[in-house]
C-alpha cells in the first residue's frame, strides 16, 4: 500500500511483509494502528489498522499460510540451519592410521638458506 509520510511528504510503499508483520503485530497487542516509518526522514507514520486491513483482507490466511510453511520447513531442515546441509554417505573407510606424516618438503628445506642463523 502506497502511504505518504506526514513529516516530509515523501511517498513510500508498505510491502506484502510488512503489512503482516504489523497487522500480526497490532493483533498480537491490541494495537489500533501500526507504525511505518518513513524511509526518508525515519519518522512513524501511524497507519490504522482498519485501513491496513482494508488493503490486505485476507492477512490472517497469508500467516497462517506462512507459519504453516515456516513449520513444515523447521521439520524438514531443523531449526536455526538456513544452508543446505549436503548429503554425505557414511564414509567406509577408516580414519587415517598417521595423523603426522613427515613433511616430504623438509628435503628441499636443507639445501637453501643455509646463511640463517
Ligand atoms: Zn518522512
Amino acid at each position: 500500500m502506497q502511504l505518504r509520510c506526514s513529516y516530509c511528504q515523501t511517498m513510500f510503499a508498505l510491502s506484502r511483509e510488512e503489512m503482516l508483520a504489523g497487522l500480526q503485530h497490532m493483533s498480537a497487542e491490541n494495537l489500533n494502528y501500526y507504525d511505518a516509518h518513513c524511509p526518508k526522514c525515519r519518522r512513524a507514520n501511524r497507519v490504522e489498522r482498519k485501513r491496513m486491513e482494508m488493503f490486505f483482507p485476507k492477512w490472517k490466511e497469508a500467516i497462517k499460510a506462512m507459519t504453516k510453511e515456516a513449520t513444515q520447513a523447521e521439520k524438514e531442515t531443523g531449526p536455526a540451519k538456513p544452508a543446505p546441509a549436503e548429503k554425505k554417505p557414511a564414509s567406509p573407510k577408516p580414519a587415517a592410521k598417521k595423523p603426522a606424516k613427515k613433511n616430504p618438503a623438509s628435503s628441499k628445506k636443507a639445501t637453501g638458506g643455509a646463511k640463517k642463523k
